[in-house]
Parts: C-alpha cells; structure tokens; sequence
C-alpha cells in the first residue's frame, strides 16, 4: 500500500527531477513511519529514507517503501544520491519549509537546481486526500473507539464537575481503549464557554441548563478521528433548542448534497445559507470542514473558498455551528467520505439533543 505511494510519485516525477520531504506528516504517508526526523528522497529511480541512528533498525524492520539510509552525512549523502540518478532539479515541501530550511537547502545543493514550484507537493497532497480502501477502515476504527468514548461519558457528566474534570476522563478511557494518543488538545466547554469555538477545558462546574460542547477524537495507526456533540444539563430554553436545531439543520441540509462531483464551497454555502436564514448572520463563523488523515486538518475544506471538486475517498468533516457571545454555543461535527452516489457517515453517535 505505502509502497505504492512512493511509486506514483516517482512516476509522477520526469527523469532529472527529485522530491525531497521532510515534513513529518509527509515522511510518514511516505514511510509508514512515526519519526521526528528524516529524510524521503524520491526519485524517478528509486524511493530512500534518509534516517538516523536513533530510528536505523526499526526503520529497516519496518520500512518497505523505501531503501533505508543510515544518515550520517547528510547533505554529502543526498548530493551523492542526485548525481548517480541523474538528477538536475530538486522539488521540496514549499508550503512548509522555513525561510533558513530553504537557504540551507540552496547551499548544500549547490550543483542543482532548487525549483521553488509546488507541483509535486499538491500532487502528494492530492493523494493523500483521497483515501484507500485500507485507510477508510483504520479510520472507521478510530471514529468508533470515538463514538464509544462519547457513550460512555453521557453517563459520567454530573452537576459539579469541571470541564477539566470530564476532558481528562474522555482522554484516560480512550486511551484505554486502544487509541494511540489524542487527534488534538480535546475541547469541553460549558454554559458561557461554549460560545467559544476552540476554547480550552476550564474549571468552570457543570451547572443545570448549561450545554457542554465536545470536540474530540481518538488516533490509530496515525490516522485522526474527530467528532463534536453538544448536550444539555437538566434542561434548555426554547432559545438554546432553537439554536440546535438550526445547527442540525443546516448539518443535514449539507450532507444531503455531499457525493462525488460536488463543489467544496457550495456544501458550505448550503449549511451557512441554513444558519444565516434563521437570523444567525455572523455567528458561524468558521468553514463547514476540514478534510481528516494523518493529520488532523487536511485539504480541502468546506470553506466558501475552496473550488475543490470532491471526489471518492475523500475524508472530511462536517460541522456547523452557532455561537452566541457570552451567551452559549452549538457546534455538530461528523466525519465523512465521499462515495460516487452520496457519502459514508464515519460517526455514529446520535444527533438529536440529548439532555442529560
Ligand atoms: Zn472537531
Ligand atoms: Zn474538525
């Protein structure tokens, strides 16, 4: 599977070109592996991995994309490398390099060309943002032990506890349960603090008539799960159900109209359109999705911006939401992919409001 990916690159690459990928996301979608440093080298040639002593012999275990490299000079090495395939241009990661990264790689590339061209990084961005069969079942995995944590926690939240409190017991039980980490710093947010979109778990107590929002997600084999519900606590004003039920709506509304050959942009005007008619101009005020792998905010989006024409296998998030400014919030989030007629619902967990 990995092996193919590095394939279609080198495929993708004419025959005096390399791409060079240091940015930890792409090394692992290249390598299989979880490193904090290396080097994927491609050429039409051949696929190396550049790696030190510290990662060499489980890399050389684990590793089948890629010849592996003890690296020890690396600059000498790589220069080594470009002469023998042949190669007189260098593409390299220019969405993420740093200003010092991309001098250093002038100077120690002298013999070569540096093209500062992002044609084989969108091209790697590009498959990664369509998924393989395999990859959609590691990620249906991690939404489930997503799910599950949010089961279980309904019947943890009480009166008194702090948001704290119940992000710490979402994190212990999902890693108890098999998840290899957090997708990302796990979001509850209650009564006031739920208005604030990414706000950070507090001490504030769990009080009745509040909504607590959770954002969450669970990772396996370093694919990203993501998920947000919003509950109530012993009851809700007509305002707050008001409020939910447009934030349902416009999820819905928007998922209707996901498949294959859909725009980005009009999936989030379809939600935003929901939102703004029901008098919530200005309270929405982030895009509808983010694409979910390896990372946990992949392209495309369902941004008004974004002209990305979906395809099948693509893997995004769907989440609307309403925040009123110091009042409370809703936000709604699923995970979902793309097929040719519709899509795939990855989240499982009810939508309808639960008060709790
Ligand atoms: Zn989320
Ligand atoms: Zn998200």
């Amino acid at each position: 599977m990995i092996k193919q990916r590095t394939k279609s690159i080198r495929d993708f690459l004419k025959n005096d070109e390399a791409f060079i990928v240091s940015y930890p996301a792409n090394r692992f979608y290249l390598s299989g592996m979880n490193t904090s440093a290396g080097t994927v080298l491609l050429t039409p040639k051949n696929a190396y991995f550049l790696v030190d002593f510290r990662y060499f012999e489980k890399a050389k275990r684990v590793v089948n994309s890629c010849n592996v490299i003890l690296s020890e000079k690396l600059p000498k090495q790589i220069n080594e490398i470009l002469k023998t395939d042949g190669v007189k241009k260098v593409y390299f990661e220019n969405r993420t390099i740093s200003l010092r990264e991309y001098s250093d790689l002038k100077g120690n590339l002298p013999d070569f060309e540096i093209v500062n061209d992002s044609k084989v990084e969108d091209f790697l961005h590009s498959m990664r943002a369509v998924k393989s069969q395999a990859e959609l079942k590691i990620m249906e995995q991690a939404q489930k032990l997503t799910d599950d944590t949010f089961e279980y926690i309904l019947n943890s939240i009480r009166v008194g506890k702090t948001e704290k409190a119940i992000a710490l017991e979402m994190e212990f039980y999902m890693r108890r349960l098999g998840s290899e980490g957090v997708a990302f710093d796990f979001i509850v947010v209650s009564g006031e603090n739920s208005s604030l979109p990414h706000g950070t778990p507090t001490d504030r107590t769990i009080k009745k008539g509040d909504f607590i929002t959770m954002d969450f997600g669970a990772v396996i084999d370093g694919y990203n799960a993501d998920m947000t519900r919003t509950v109530a606590v012993g009851n809700v004003s007509e305002k707050q159900q008001f409020v939910y039920d447009t934030v349902l709506k416009a999820q819905l509304c928007a998922l209707e109209s996901i498949k294959a050959g859909a725009v980005c942009k009009d999936i989030d005007k379809i939600a935003r359109d929901v939102i703004d008619n029901a008098g919530f101009s200005g309270c929405f005020g982030h895009a509808l999705g983010h694409s979910v792998g390896v990372e946990i905010h992949e392209s495309p989006n369902f941004s008004p911006r974004d002209n990305t024409v979906l395809k099948s296998g693509m893997v995004l998030s769907v989440e609307p939401g309403i925040y009123l400014e110091n009042e409370f919030g809703v936000r709604i989030e699923d995970v979902i992919s793309v097929t040719d007629s519709g899509y795939y619902n990855l989240t499982k967990s009810p939508k309808e409001l639960i008060i709790l």
